[in-house]
């Protein structure tokens, strides 16, 4: 029989630390600090207190538990003295079936790794999702970490031990993460469509409106039917659409959702989650044949990153009559416009249709957006969810120097206009420029040589420009000093620069109220209020012209890293979200 958090509360500390034995590794002192502070609210309240004590314990304590582990595939496995747990678990990553090439490739990265760090590597072998990594992505992950620094590398061994504790600990209490596995399920389903070049790679690209992209569309609409939504259907820009109607007719919706398109090679998660954690409270509501008194209206909106075309935001803007009329003759790469590629995906591509999405704020509560966090912070604090305060401000430019094109070989350095090295000076100047503000960034993230040759002096050279900072006053002080910068490099240098801006989008500070609902959520799951502001554009500041508006973030793992593959998080922390949002949904009913 599993054990009871009630139980749990109220043994005697003799039998309550009993109940945490073997959670972990010969160091039952973490368990039983924690049990001080007992009753806990939640699991994730105890799984947090344990995560203090360790903390506070301090560096040779946490080296010392590390040291307690066992070598993933080690001699210990196969001398089969491993503690109970540790035999399932690495038996559930199929480690006790290495071929002898594979068992030899893990001892190497043991040996090396032990030289390094001087302590055994430490691996969640059940993975994100609790059902176990393969041996390719264990090995993976070893050959990764191998090159992290030592400091980086200890707290991440102390992160995958707390997991590995998250997953013991949901054993003991028969605490499986149902609606978060549910999510974790739905993205990787949706993950199955990605573009060709990348599919074969098993890479994930999906761009607007390309094969893929209509692919997705068709999956989250069927998802949306499966769990109960009364009205579905594809707008316009691509944006599916889907309502779970109010207890009674006319009332308000809340607005909901977040974008399906992602970045070349990006992550599963981005976006995504929060399509799907609604998907999941309504699918909740439905079973249960519950009507609130405000109806949910969840968006998966077709585009945000801005990949395709330079229209970023495009589906959450349609929503807030922020759609360019000029961007439907705006090309791709392959020389196909927006407006073909709309009628090419069957929708009618005209700025009537699209001019129809603008949604009118008298009949909604306000727009709600579940992200992962897509940065290292609540990753570092151990804390599955954090609060949004504001979405930082950013601008987005495509520019171009052009200088002389010449011979490498004849064209002295003194008398060159190398529109590349203009560039390159510009580049390190953003670098500095967006450090000196501490909390501004600036990034040149793509740059090349237009038929450039290897012996000729670049003639031209191509940029984009992505500033941010969390206020618009600060972004617009930081893009002023680019550009003065841009005129001083272009009359020393002897080239000129084109300077297009692509987007702009205001700092979005969230809504008090609904970042108070938010807060109330995460306090109800037993976690501390963590707020921090957002670095990444969301769809949410688009919905800001129109409505309040307040995002929750999901704790990234490998750092928080996004716009890779490696982007992840646990079907644990999805859980905590999908209950943070019943949370909220239960308070905006109780205030009607
Ligand atoms: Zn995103």
């Amino acid at each position: 029989m599993p054990y009871t958090l009630e139980q749990l509360n109220s043994a005697p500390l003799q039998q309550a630390a009993q109940m945490l034995d073997g959670l972990y590794e010969h160091s039952p002192w973490i368990a039983e600090q924690a049990l001080a502070q007992r009753p806990f609210a939640s699991l994730a309240a105890l799984k947090l207190a344990m995560v203090r004590v360790l903390e506070a314990a301090g560096r040779e304590a946490q080296l010392k538990l590390i040291r307690a582990h066992p070598e993933l595939a080690g001699k210990a496995m196969v001398a089969k003295t491993l503690t109970a747990e540790s035999t399932h678990e690495q038996n559930t990553a199929g480690l006790t079936q290495c071929t002898p090439a594979e068992f030899a490739k893990i001892q190497q990265l043991n040996a090396d790794y032990n030289a390094k760090f001087g302590w055994p590597f430490i691996l969640a072998v059940r993975g994100p999702r609790g059902t176990g990594l393969s041996k390719g992505q264990i090995i993976a992950a070893f050959e990764r970490r191998l090159h992290a620094h030592p400091d980086v590398e200890l707290a991440e061994c102390v992160r995958n031990i707390h997991r590995i504790v998250e997953i013991r600990l949901n054993d003991k209490f028969g605490a499986e993460p149902t609606l978060g596995n549910l999510v974790w399920d739905w993205q990787e389903q949706l993950a199955q469509h990605s573009e060709p070049g990348y599919a074969e790679r098993g890479e994930l690209t999906v761009t607007y409106l390309t094969e893929a992209h209509r692919a997705c569309a068709a999956s989250i609409a069927q998802t949306m039917r499966e769990v109960g939504c009364d009205e579905v259907h594809i707008d316009a820009v691509g944006n599916v659409v889907g309502r779970y109607h109010a207890a009674t007719p006319g009332a308000r919706y809340l607005l909901t959702g977040s974008h399906y398109d992602t970045v070349r090679n990006g992550g599963k998660y981005d976006g995504r989650l929060g399509i799907y954690v609604p998907l999941a409270c309504v699918r909740e509501l439905h079973q249960a044949g519950q009507r609130l008194p405000f109806g949910i209206e969840i968006v998966a909106f077709a585009e945000e990153e801005g990949q395709r075309y330079r229209a970023t935001f495009l589906a959450s803007g349609a929503l807030v009559g922020d759609f360019h009329p000029e961007w439907l003759d705006q090309t791709d790469a392959d020389g196909v416009t927006m407006r073909q590629a709309m009628q090419a995906a069957g929708l009618p591509g005209t700025l009537e249709a699209i001019a129809a999405l603008k949604r009118d704020p008298a009949r909604y509560l306000g727009f709600v957006e579940v992200h992962i966090e897509q940065g290292p912070v609540l990753n570092e604090l151990n804390l599955p969810l954090g609060v949004v305060t504001s979405i930082n401000g950013s601008v987005r430019l495509v520019g171009e120097a052009v200088g002389t094109a010449s011979h490498a070989g004849t064209t002295p350095m003194d008398r060159r206009a190398d529109a590349a090295c203009a560039v390159a000076e510009l580049m390190l100047f953003v670098e500095q420029r967006a450090r000196r503000d501490g909390d501004s960034v600036g990034t040149v993230g793509q740059l090349s040589v237009p038929n450039g040759s290897v012996n000729v002096v670049p003639g031209r050279c191509a940029f984009t420009l992505d500033l941010r900072a969390p206020s618009n006053a600060q972004r617009d002080a930081l893009l002023a000093d680019v550009r003065t910068e841009i005129d001083a490099i272009a009359t020393r240098r002897g080239v000129r620069f084109t300077l297009e801006e692509t987007m702009r989008a205001s700092a979005a500070p969230s809504d008090p109220a609904w970042q108070a609902r938010w807060e109330r959520a995460v306090q109800a799951l037993g976690l501390p209020i963590f707020r921090l502001p957002s670095g990444a554009g969301h769809d949410a500041m688009k919905l800001h012209d129109l409505m309040p508006q307040a995002m929750l973030f999901v704790r990234g793992e490998n750092g928080g890293i996004s716009h890779n593959p490696l982007e992840s998080t646990t079907s644990d922390d999805m859980e905590l979200a999908v209950r943070a949002f019943q949370h909220l949904l239960q308070q905006v009913a109780a205030e009607a």
